[in-house]
């Protein structure tokens, strides 16, 4: 066995049992780092302190042995931050498709329509509620 390998091998002892990383434990990883970057330019110890305890608690959880808590505190992260990871993919597709589709918002029930680009004023009938309105797209 080379020497890589017995690393590889240890390293895989070291973590059989325990948690890993999850998807709270990713955005502890990316806030701590970016906090990081922003709290040694902006020289701001507290910053940097608050990165350093977030990749702490980061590295705690995904070496902890106790799989359980912490998949019940991952699915905490998940449900409380459900919208608004929801919101921010629907941005992110609104961007994307921005040069395909116009979007609006339905005046009556708030529900998002999209519309092709570029088909000039048309009636839009909201899937949501059946108000229609006019617009240019
Ligand atoms: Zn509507």
């Amino acid at each position: 066995m080379g020497f890589f390998d017995k690393i590889r091998a240890s390293f895989a002892r070291f973590m059989s049992g325990r948690y890993g990383a999850d998807q709270l434990g990713n955005v502890m990883l990316w806030t701590g780092l970016i906090l990081s970057i922003i709290g040694s330019m902006a020289k701001l110890g507290v910053v940097t302190i608050l990165a350093d305890v977030l990749l702490v608690v980061m590295l705690v959880r995904m070496f902890s042995k106790d799989r359980y808590k912490r998949q019940h505190e991952n699915q905490m992260y998940l449900e409380k931050t459900y919208k608004l990871r929801k919101e921010a993919s629907e941005w992110m597709n609104r961007v994307k498709n921005s040069k395909k589709y116009r979007y609006f918002t339905c005046p009556q029930c708030k529900k998002r329509l999209r519309v092709p680009r570029g088909v000039g004023k048309i009636t839009i009938t909201c899937k949501g509620c059946g108000n229609k309105f006019d617009k240019k797209a």
